[in-house]
């Protein structure tokens, strides 16, 4: 049986260098469908629309939408548009962007209860969407100040929307 020798040159420095080529920042890109139901969400949020469907069992608006209910298993077939105005549910400072790196300017993000005209919710279901939450401070999130705040979608202009949830830049706070 051949056995194994330890032995060799090792590299040097630059040896190791020229043939060991760095990728900090890895391009993994890929695509995926959507499916029926995130599909019409997104293109419902290139022209400035919210939508949601309906659960007629357990009554609550899913956004976004699912074509099943979670809660009863229900096939989901009513579609309904939201508004883009809501009130603000939780919200938390964040020092870290979506790819981890210290933010220069810390972000406020946050848990939005979406109006859905002609339709009520409990406080604890509701229809809701996790953004980003502008015109508040830091102190109005340690203060709470910012909780039950009614806040409205600031949109990017419509030629610059391409269907995703960035297409809202941020939640607006309305100070009342
Ligand atoms: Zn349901």
């Amino acid at each position: 049986m051949a056995s194994y020798v330890r032995g060799g040159t090792p590299l040097r420095d630059e040896e190791f260098r020229a043939i060991i080529k760095e990728i900090d920042r890895p391009r993994a890109r890929y695509n995926m469908a959507a499916g029926i139901a995130y599909s019409r969400f997104l293109e419902g949020l290139k022209r400035g629309e919210i939508l949601g469907t309906y659960c007629p069992s357990c009554r609550l608006v899913h956004i976004p939408p699912k074509i099943y209910c979670p809660y009863c298993f229900r096939y989901l077939s009513k579609w309904v548009r939201a508004s883009d105005e809501g009130r603000v549910v939780t919200a938390v400072i964040s020092y870290l962007s979506a790819t981890l790196e210290k933010l220069e300017k810390p972000e406020i993000i946050g848990v939005i209860r979406l109006d859905v005209p002609g339709y009520r919710f409990t406080s604890y279901r509701f229809p809701g969407i996790l953004h980003r939450i502008c015109g508040a401070s830091e102190e109005d999130v340690k203060t709470q100040r910012i909780f039950d705040a009614r806040v409205k979608a600031r949109w990017l202009p419509p030629d610059k929307r391409v269907g995703s949830i960035t297409d809202i830049e941020c939640f607006e706070v309305i100070w009342g």
